[in-house]
């Protein structure tokens, strides 16, 4: 499954905001639908001034929210660390491991929606998911085939 939005999509997703896609915002976007990690505006910055040397800070930050204000990307929140930004416009969740602090997005089962997995109120229209799994990986066992 490709998680990563076409042109098409973004720049349709843009005129449904009313957001005008600037070279910067794009500039920004562009790094963060390079990214699968899930990283911080700090690292986005620095990401995109590989690209752009001459962008700031500010217009880095101000990018990030208007995308994610406009529905592009997602803001992330795990406890007090810095926010985290997702580009997968696709239903999914989040799965934090607490060893590594890497972020994983997790999808449902194909065929699934929400409405089958979450025993939900009735009449419940889900718009969004936003959830984390957190946990630990353990270490790989492996079963003998005797
Ligand atoms: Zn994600």
């Amino acid at each position: 499954m490709s998680t990563r939005p076409s042109r098409d999509e973004i720049s349709a997703l843009a005129r449904k905001a009313g957001l005008r896609l600037t070279p910067q915002r794009l500039a920004v976007l562009e790094t963060l639908l390079d990214s699968c990690d899930h990283p911080t505006a700090a690292l986005i910055c620095e990401r995109t001034r590989q690209h752009v040397p001459g962008i700031s800070r500010a217009t880095v930050y101000n990018a990030l929210d208007s995308l994610n204000e406009a529905g592009l990307i997602n803001r992330l929140h795990f406890d007090h660390d810095s926010s985290r930004y997702c580009p997968n416009l696709v239903p999914h969740v989040h799965l934090l491991n607490e060893s590594t602090g890497e972020v994983t997005d997790i999808h449902l089962k194909a065929g699934l929606r929400a409405e089958d997995v979450f025993d939900l109120p009735e009449g419940i229209c889900i718009t969004n998911m936003e959830a984390c799994l957190r946990g630990h990986f353990s270490a790989k066992t492996t079963t003998s085939a005797t």
